[in-house]
Formats: structure tokens, C-alpha cells, sequence
């Protein structure tokens, strides 16, 4: 007994006063996912790759508005989406506490415009998306006029860009209307 103590004295205290008192976490603990809506494109790399599905995109074609959703509900933690993510936009913390009193407070949302696609108006794609391609595009270097040739394909579905002559595409600036070849 008496030795038994003396080990009890010699480990010390093992557990934790948490919640009383914060917990010392361990380098690159992976907590929740802040996201910043700022920094997001709405190319929804990261909803393909959520395991348990807490990310979600939905595309409204009829009013043009695509909505990025995640569900602390869901999320295991895994920073997957921090992994694909291409801006940052979405990053874990160290933060673990998730009670709240509604379920709705575990949901994050954001509203992205989407662009006009130039042949047949129908909304496709979000226009942060696009800009981002170009800023790209331009940092790589490309000149201008390359820039808004390049420009003038993207702002066509991926449906007409099918039906449409490209090289009819490329000849038209931006703004203007395409020749669709059927
Ligand atoms: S951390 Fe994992 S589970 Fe949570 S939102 Fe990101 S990909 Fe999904
Ligand atoms: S991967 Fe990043 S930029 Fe793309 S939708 Fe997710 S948070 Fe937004």
C-alpha cells in the first residue's frame, strides 16, 4: 500500500481540470474548419472530397446563386478541405468545442454569384471562379489580349462550348454575341 502510494505521489496528478481550465492540446491538433467566404471561389473542390459529407453545394440555376454550406454536425476533422482547398478559404483550427443550443448554429453559409454563360444566358459557372482563372493566367505571364481571348471562351457553358465553333468563340470579344455553329 505504502508503496503504491509513493508511486501515485511520483506520477503526479493525471487528469485535467478541463472544462474548469483549458486544455494544453498537441502541436497541429486538427479542430473545426473556420472558413473564410472572402478567399472562397465556389469551385466546390473541397465538397467532393468532405468524407462524411458536411460540405455541400447547391446550384441554383434559376436565380443564378450557388450556396457553399458546411455542418459542424458532420465534420470528423479530418482536413481534407484544407488540403484541397486552392485560396485558403477554408482552414482548421485549434478550436473542438461545438455545443450550441440549436442545430442551425452548426451551419456555416455562403452565397455565390454565378456568371451568364454569352450563347444562351443560362447560368453556369461562379464568376470568382473565373477571375481567379484569369488573375492566374495573367501572373503566368499570358498578354492581354491572349487574357480576354481566353476570357471570351470561359464565359461559355461547357453545353454551347459543345455546339459552338471555337475558333468562332475566339474571333468575338468580350461582350459580344457568339455565333453558335449547330
Ligand atoms: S474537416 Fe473533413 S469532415 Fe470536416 S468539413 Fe473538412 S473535409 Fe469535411
Ligand atoms: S475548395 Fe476552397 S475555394 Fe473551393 S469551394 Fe471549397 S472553400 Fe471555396
Amino acid at each position: 500500500m505504502l508503496n503504491l502510494l509513493k508511486e501515485v505521489i511520483k506520477v503526479g496528478e493525471a487528469t485535467t481540470k478541463y472544462p474548469l481550465e483549458s486544455l494544453d492540446l498537441a502541436p497541429g491538433f486538427r479542430g473545426k474548419p473556420v472558413y473564410n467566404p472572402e478567399l472562397c471561389l465556389a469551385c466546390a473542390a473541397c465538397t467532393t472530397v468532405c468524407p462524411p459529407n458536411a460540405l455541400a453545394m447547391d446550384t441554383d440555376t434559376e436565380h443564378g446563386v450557388r450556396t457553399w454550406s458546411l455542418f459542424y454536425g458532420r465534420c470528423i476533422f479530418c482536413g481534407r478541405c484544407e488540403e484541397v482547398c486552392p485560396t485558403g478559404a477554408i482552414t482548421l483550427s485549434p478550436d473542438f468545442e461545438l455545443a450550441a443550443f440549436n442545430k442551425n448554429d452548426l451551419v456555416v453559409r455562403a452565397d455565390f454569384k454565378l456568371l451568364e454563360c454569352r450563347v444562351c444566358n443560362r447560368y453556369f459557372a461562379p464568376g470568382k471562379e473565373l477571375t481567379y482563372v484569369l488573375a492566374l493566367l495573367e501572373q503566368a505571364g499570358l498578354p492581354g489580349p491572349e487574357v480576354a481571348q481566353r476570357r471570351s471562351l470561359l464565359e461559355v457553358c461547357p453545353e454551347c462550348k459543345r455546339k459552338c465553333n471555337v475558333e468562332s468563340i475566339k474571333r468575338v470579344g468580350v461582350g459580344n454575341p457568339v455565333e453558335v455553329k449547330r
